[in-house]
């Protein structure tokens, strides 16, 4: 195979090759590839997106579709620059940043290693290190035709605040009993100063975040479920238990809205780093963002007959973090019937392709008739919303299974003349991750791979 050629050794290849495998299949892109990229930009093809569909979905269904006490935002993406003075990002939003005098190249300090940081040396060039500065990488724009400073605002960097500024709008419509949550799925930008490591740290990059309202009291035992929460959300996605890891961050590195934040780390094949983080925010947003507009965001609770400001809890996700966890664990190589393959051991609530469809041969009418046939009822069945069946028909069928296997479909059906011809119909299912192959009656077909594929 092609790609095998350029195989490294190594955590560093398990990289260099799913990013080689995301690209030829159609998965991720560079952004702007033919005009030489933009750095920290990754484009989705159809399997990416399907992919990505796939973890909002089930994202959504957990915390919003399955739950009665949660309330589903989109807000714009562009808000009042007030907002942002408000949550303390104008301030402080900001990343310590060093530059080379020497070859110009920036680093982020805190990410540069013992002996760089302390010798102020560019790992780079070995040239000097100027002085370190604060970053703010928030990407600022104007709104509007004028460029005065009355028409800034900021791509978000967060969802979060278009939660809080519409506290008061959820309470009066919905008139909500705490707790409740509020929940939105979107685009957070971020001029990062050193993207890396795929769509690990892009500067554009989609967060799915909850900002669960509580009375102050209840704070710790919400806490806890949500812990539980995240944790089950990582299995729904298929991630295994024990490369997700609880990090309880120290009280000096908490930022400054926080009392407690624990970070969900995976182990990525560059190292143990953040997929998730869970914070308690205390009343600060709501407090912060009464003062700046002057709106009252307290809480009226009926049976206490007090009024108060809720505290938050906030379990924040990133989409792409995720689709990288999700793709960098599925990333196999094995040898299957003395030959090497390359495939992704997706889980089928993941896998953006559910099933495909072969004839044995093609160019043979009544095959491909009835594979058609099949491949449309599998189509009604599995191919809704965010996953899809596939009908291939084009090259030998060990060729078909390989390309199926490398985009990580987790069930091959093949049609022969049994199919047709013998009293029972049966079909050739076939198993992705270990090749073995069934007969299955075709009128059962539908069902067994509902079953299989956990519907
Ligand atoms: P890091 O320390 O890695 O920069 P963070 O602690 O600043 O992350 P949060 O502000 O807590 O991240 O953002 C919540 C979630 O959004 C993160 O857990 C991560 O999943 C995602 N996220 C944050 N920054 C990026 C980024 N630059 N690219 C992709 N996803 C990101």
């Amino acid at each position: 195979m092609k790609h095998e050629s350029k195989k490294k050794e190594g955590e560093s290849a398990v990289m260099e090759n799913m990013i080689s495998l995301a690209k030829r299949r159609g998965f991720i892109f560079q952004g702007s590839e033919i005009y030489g990229g933009l750095a920290g930009t990754w484009d989705y093809g159809p399997l990416g997106v399907a992919l990505k569909n796939n973890v909002k979905n089930l994202w959504w269904k957990r915390f919003v579709a399955d739950r009665e006490d949660m309330y589903g935002m989109d807000a714009a993406i562009l808000m009042n620059q007030n907002a942002w003075k408000a949550s303390g990002h104008v301030a402080g939003f900001s990343d310590p940043l060093v530059e080379c005098e020497k070859c110009k190249r920036r680093f982020r300090a805190d990410q540069l290693d013992a002996e760089a940081r302390e010798k102020r040396k560019c790992p780079e060039c070995g040239g000097k290190l100027g002085a370190e500065k604060q970053f703010n990488m928030m990407f600022k724009t104007h709104v509007g035709a004028s460029e005065d400073a009355a028409a800034v605002s900021y791509l978000r960097p967060e969802t979060a605040q278009g939660m809080f500024v519409n506290f008061k709008n959820i309470i009066d419509a919905f008139h909500p009993k705490l707790p409740f949550g509020m929940a939105q799925i979107g685009k957070a930008f971020r001029n990062e100063i050193a993207p890396r490591d795929f769509i690990f740290r892009t500067r554009e990059f989609e967060q799915m975040e909850i900002e669960y309202f509580v009375d102050p009291k209840d704070w710790k035992d919400t806490f806890e479920h949500f812990i539980r929460e995240v944790r089950a959300f990582t299995a729904d996605v298929g991630l295994p238990k024990e490369k997700v890891h609880e990090y309880e961050v120290p009280g000096d590195s908490l930022a400054h809205y926080s009392k407690r934040t624990v970070d969900f780390e995976f182990d990525y094949p560059f190292g143990k780093k953040e997929l998730y983080g869970l914070a308690y925010r205390t009343d600060f947003d709501l407090k912060a963002h009464s003062a700046t507009s002057g709106v009252d965001l307290s809480y009226y609770d009926e049976e206490a007959k007090a009024r108060f400001v809720p505290h938050v809890i906030e379990p924040s996700f990133g989409v792409d973090r995720t689709v990288l966890a999700v793709l960098s664990e599925a990333y196999r190589e094995d040898e299957l019937g003395g030959e090497k393959r390359v495939y992704l051991k997706l889980a089928p609530s993941v896998a953006p392709i559910k099933a495909a469809v072969f004839p044995l041969l093609k160019n043979k009418d009544a095959l491909t008739a009835k594979a058609r046939e099949i491949y449309q009822v599998l189509r009604k069945e599995f191919a809704k919303g965010s996953g899809g069946v596939e009908y291939d028909e084009v090259g030998s069928i060990g060729k078909r299974y390989r390309r199926q296997d490398e985009i990580g479909t987790p069930y091959c059906v093949t049609i022969d003349f049994d199919t047709i011809e013998k009293d029972g119909s049966p079909v050739t299912v076939r198993d992705r991750d270990t090749g073995t192959q069934e007969a299955i009656p075709l009128k059962d077909l539908v069902s067994f791979l509902s079953q299989k594929l956990n519907r």
